[in-house]
C-alpha cells in the first residue's frame, strides 16, 4: 500500500478521498487554491500544499504546479477526484512519466474510452448495445445526411471528444442538420480542440441509466449494479437512485454484464462508469460514454453493495487484486442521492455564493451526508455549486423516498438559497415516485 497519497481536488471529494485513505492508513495531501485557504477539511489531510490562486486554469488544472506539490510532499500517487484533471489523459500521462501513480485506469484505457467515436467502435466489437448512425466520424454534410435519412429524423449531432453535453445538436430535418452540424463542430473545436462530430440516432423520452464498474491491474473487472440519473436539468443530475426502478432482473443482468465487458476489453482497471440511455418501452439500451474516473454519485452504489468504491480505487493503483468477485455482489434494498446546490432555483438556478451563517445537517438511520461546508464557510464563487449530498438507504424505494423528506426537512441552510425546496417538490412529484420519469421530465415540469 501507497505511504502517502496526493488529492487533486477539492471540496467533498477531496474530504471523502481524505477519509479513505486515512481507513486505509494512507497519509494525505490535500491540494488548495487560495480561494480554499480556510475551508475546513484541508486541516483534516495530513498535509496541504498551496497550487495557485482561485481560477481553476491556475490552480486545480495547473498541472506543472500539482507535479511540483506531488514532489515536494514526496507522495507515491495522486488521486484526481472527478472533474478538474480527472479524465484527462495527458495529466495522467504526466504522472506516469513523473513515476507518480495516477489513480485511476491507464492512459490508453482512459485514451480508448474517452474518444466516443474509438469507444462506440470498440462496444460495436463486443456486442455492447449502441445506437445507430454513423460508423465513425462525419466527414460532410453529404455523408451526414444520407445517414439521417437512413437512420430516421430526429437525430444527434455529437462531439467525439464532448463532454458536458458540448457540441451536441439536435435535429429533426436536413436543414436543421446541416446548421447543426456546423455549430456542433465550431462548438467542439472551441471547448476541445477537437472538431471531430458524429451522428446518431436521437431517442425521445430516454432514462438515464448508467453501471459501476471497477476493475484490477490483474485483469478482473467487476459491475456494481446499475445506478439510475433520469432526474435532470440541462444534462446536470439533480437525482441519482440505485437500483433503477425501471427494469427488471433479466434486463439489469445484460446491461450490467455488457458494462463489464465493454470494461473488460479496454483493459480498463480502477473505477468507472458505463452510461447508458434505456427506452423505457422497448427496455432496450444504448450505450452513451464511458466516465473513467469515480462518479459524484458513487455513494448511492456503495449504500447498496457495501463496496468502499474509494478505498477499492486506492487499492487496485497500488497493485492490489480485487478483494471480492462477481458472485459476492448482491443488492441490499434501494438508495438515493440528493445533490444540494448553492443555486436560487426560482431564479434560473442562479449560483449563491457566500457566507453559510446556519448549516445543520441531518441524520439518523440510513443517512449519509457528503459536505465540506460547516457554519461560517464561505462558499467561493469560483467552482460549481454543489455544497452537499444527501444520500438515504432503506430496504425499498418507497421508504428510501420517505426517509429522503425526513431528511430533507432536517436540512437547516440560510441565508443561501439552495436546491432543497426543489428536491422537496420533485419526491413529492406522483411520476417521480410511481418512477414514471424521462430526461426531460424536470424541464418540463419547471416549464423550461
Ligand atoms: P456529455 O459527455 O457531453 O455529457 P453524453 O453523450 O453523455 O455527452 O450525453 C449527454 C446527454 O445528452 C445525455 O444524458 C442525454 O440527455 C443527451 N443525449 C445524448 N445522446 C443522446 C441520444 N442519442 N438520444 C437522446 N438523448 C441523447
Amino acid at each position: 500500500m501507497f505511504s502517502r497519497i496526493l488529492i487533486a481536488n477539492r471540496g467533498e471529494i477531496a474530504l471523502r478521498i481524505i477519509r479513505a485513505a486515512r481507513e486505509l492508513g494512507v497519509q494525505s495531501v490535500v491540494t488548495y487554491s487560495a480561494a480554499d485557504k480556510d475551508a475546513p477539511y484541508v486541516k483534516l489531510a495530513d498535509r496541504a500544499v498551496c497550487i495557485g490562486p482561485p481560477p481553476a486554469n491556475q490552480s486545480y488544472l495547473n498541472i506543472a504546479n500539482i507535479i511540483a506539490a506531488a514532489e515536494i510532499a514526496d507522495v507515491e500517487a495522486i488521486h484526481p477526484g472527478y472533474g478538474f484533471l480527472a479524465e484527462n489523459s495527458h495529466f495522467a500521462e504526466v504522472c506516469r512519466s513523473c513515476n507518480i501513480e495516477f489513480i485511476g485506469p491507464s492512459v490508453e484505457a482512459m485514451q480508448r474510452l474517452g474518444d466516443k467515436v474509438q469507444c462506440k467502435q470498440l462496444a460495436v466489437k463486443h456486442k455492447v448495445p449502441t445506437f445507430p448512425g454513423s460508423k465513425g466520424a462525419i466527414e460532410n454534410e453529404k455523408e451526414a445526411i444520407k445517414i439521417a435519412r437512413e437512420i430516421g429524423y430526429p437525430v444527434i449531432v455529437k462531439a467525439a471528444a464532448g463532454g458536458g453535453g458540448r457540441g451536441m445538436r439536435v435535429a429533426h430535418n436536413d436543414i436543421a442538420l446541416q446548421s447543426g452540424l456546423k455549430s456542433a463542430k465550431t462548438e467542439a473545436e472551441a471547448a476541445f480542440a477537437n472538431g471531430t462530430v458524429y451522428i446518431e440516432k436521437f431517442l425521445e423520452r430516454a432514462r438515464h441509466v448508467e453501471v459501476q464498474v471497477v476493475g484490477d491491474q490483474q485483469g478482473n473487472v467487476v459491475h456494481l449494479y446499475e445506478r439510475d440519473c433520469t432526474m435532470q436539468r440541462r444534462h446536470q443530475k439533480l437525482i441519482e437512485e440505485a437500483p433503477c426502478p425501471a427494469i427488471d432482473d433479466e434486463v439489469r443482468n445484460k446491461l450490467c454484464s455488457a458494462a463489464a465487458r465493454l470494461c473488460k476489453a479496454a483493459k480498463y482497471h480502477s473505477a468507472g462508469t458505463v452510461e447508458f440511455l434505456l427506452d423505457d418501452k422497448t427496455k432496450k439500451f444504448y450505450l452513451l460514454e464511458v466516465n473513467t474516473r469515480v462518479q459524484v454519485e458513487h455513494p448511492v452504489t456503495e449504500a447498496i453493495t457495501g463496496v468502499d468504491i474509494v478505498k477499492t480505487q486506492i487499492k487496485v493503483a497500488a497493485g492490489e487484486e480485487l478483494p471480492f468477485k462477481q458472485s459476492d455482489i448482491k443488492i441490499k434494498g434501494h438508495a438515493i442521492e440528493c445533490r444540494i446546490n448553492a443555486e436560487d432555483h426560482t431564479r434560473n438556478f442562479a449560483p449563491q455564493p457566500g457566507k453559510l451563517d446556519q448549516f445543520i445537517v441531518p441524520g439518523g438511520p440510513g443517512v449519509r451526508v457528503e459536505t465540506h461546508c460547516a457554519a461560517g464557510y464561505k462558499i467561493p464563487p469560483n467552482y460549481d455549486s454543489m455544497i452537499a449530498k444527501l444520500i438515504t438507504h432503506a430496504e425499498d424505494r418507497e421508504q428510501t423516498i420517505n426517509r429522503m423528506q425526513r431528511a430533507l426537512r432536517e436540512f437547516d441552510i440560510s441565508p443561501i438559497a439552495t436546491t432543497i425546496p426543489l428536491h422537496q417538490r420533485l419526491l413529492n412529484n406522483s411520476r417521480f415516485v410511481r418512477g414514471n420519469v424521462d430526461i426531460n421530465f424536470v424541464e418540463r415540469l419547471l416549464g423550461q
